[in-house]
């Protein structure tokens, strides 16, 4: 929405507004917000409302704490619940953070974005469209109202009710989507038993990301609600299929696709070519952005339509990239990779600069794979130039510390804080003994 300063104020009466949540998000994904009463409105407008950023993680120094939220008003949303009995609700703005000389602050992942997709339009393309498939679990709460890992159905793939007992949470999570603004395109139970998933509307990079920040929130708000546990981490149960969050991806330019050709073999064009080239070059060196936890790698193994491979197919799903089979302005990359503990601006940064990197520098991409990877032995992937997803956070980390191309679309600075924060996250991991150990170790040594 294109609103103006005013049409906020008009909407804050009318919708009887009480208070107003600035929110922005920390270098781990999670969202942060301050929260003033509607009495402070004027100064949010005026982009004066002020924050100490030095205990938000990626963010700053003590001694240069002092912070601005500039309001995006194009993100205005109300928040379809009242607070109190007499119905005064709240809204949110999401907001850029600025230095407290009023510039940019680049540990702002939501700003890393803007300037990868004005690095984008200097290339002479007006967007970066972004189609997420984010997926998430359900799982009882205890008697204390703590989360448990035990699922509330048995359902499987696109099954009905009775099996799929959280059709009805996730048909509020759908309506309350939608009284948000948000056009939820599908909805279905997941392949998992408790696992989920809701498509919404491709749009633009940045309103796709900050509207999967918004997502994640309200299927968290709305499972609560219903006496759930939603979690979107990649693999809470081992032995069944993990979360993903599958992106895909089309660059416009005039209104057209740019990744269709109605002449090629595959129907795509060279700039749809060399993206892919680019994605597939730095995939392994991005999977710290777009598997960020330990946990991400428990997903990426085979088995359980997760990738493993650094490898496209225009038919097959085993790849870690697929083309769709829509053409025409629809015609898009399907990066599978993707986990939903991934903070998407910086996940979607480091996506938009390899795949330009692959257009400035035509990187072709190898041959597409027509037939099951996993059926394919070592030998047999090494001739198809097909290679390895990183295997742990650790080797993610390690990969990403010698890629040029990501640091500079995160900038040097919040990459390097990004590297040193999950390699003391690994070591902390490290240092745990599992069950899996003891289970299979503990009885012979
Ligand atoms: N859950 C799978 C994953 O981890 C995807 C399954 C699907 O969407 N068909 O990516
Ligand atoms: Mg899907
Ligand atoms: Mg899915
Ligand atoms: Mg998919």
């Amino acid at each position: 929405h294109d609103y103006t300063k005013d049409d906020i104020r008009n909407l804050i009466k009318s919708e009887n507004v009480e208070f107003l949540r600035l929110t922005f998000t920390d270098m781990f994904g999670m969202i942060k917000n301050v929260e003033v009463p509607v009495s402070q409105l004027e100064k949010v407008l005026d982009n004066n409302m002020m924050f100490d950023g030095s205990s938000i993680d990626g963010f700053v120094r003590i001694e240069e704490s002092d912070m601005y939220l500039y309001p995006d008003l194009s993100t205005f949303m109300i928040f379809p619940w009242a607070t109190d009995s007499h119905g005064g609700k709240v809204a949110r703005i999401i907001a850029s953070v600025y230095t407290a000389d009023r510039k940019p602050f680049m540990g702002d992942p939501r700003n890393v974005l803007i300037k990868n997709i004005e690095n984008m339009k200097a290339q002479g393309f007006d967007a970066f469209n972004i189609g997420p498939e984010p997926e998430f679990f359900l799982f009882k709460l205890d008697a204390d109202g703590k989360p448990t890992t035990q699922l509330n159905d048995t359902g499987s793939y696109f099954d009905l009710a009775p099996l799929d007992l959280g059709e009805n949470v996730r048909r509020e999570i759908v309506l309350t989507l939608e009284q948000m603004g948000f056009e939820v395109e599908a909805a279905h139970h997941e392949v998992a038993p408790g696992q989920h998933e809701v498509d919404f509307k491709y749009a633009d990079a940045l309103e796709a990301a900050d509207n999967i920040q918004t997502f994640k929130l309200i299927v968290k708000t709305i499972a609560r609600k219903n006496n759930l546990y939603a979690t979107f981490l990649p693999k809470p149960v081992s032995g069944i299929n993990g979360s993903g969050m599958h992106i895909n991806m089309s660059l416009f330019a005039d209104g057209k696709n740019q990744f269709f050709n109605e002449t090629d073999d595959m129907q795509l064009s060279p700039i749809a070519y060399n993206f892919l080239g680019g994605v597939l070059k730095h995939a392994i060196n991005f999977a710290a952005f777009t598997n960020p936890t330990v946990n991400s790698y428990k997903r990426l193994v085979p088995g359980y339509e997760a990738p493993v491979y650094v490898a496209w197919s225009g038919s097959n799903r085993s790849p870690m990239v697929r083309v769709p089979a829509a053409r025409g302005q629809s015609t898009r990359l399907e990066l599978r990779a993707v986990d939903p503990t991934a903070n998407p601006y910086l996940a979607l940064s480091a996506i938009l600069a390899s795949g330009l990197d692959g257009i400035v520098n035509h990187i072709e991409p190898m041959a597409s794979v027509d037939r099951n990877i996993y059926l394919m032995d070592e030998a047999e992937r090494q001739k198809a130039g097909i290679f390895d997803l990183p295997d742990t956070l650790l080797a993610a980390v390690a990969n990403l510390e010698g890629d040029e191309t990501v640091k500079d679309a995160i900038g040097k600075d919040l990459a390097q804080q990004f590297v040193d924060a999950k390699k003391i996250e690994y070591r902390a991991y490290r240092q745990e003994v599992s069950t899996w150990e003891i289970d299979n170790y503990l009885d012979i040594y």
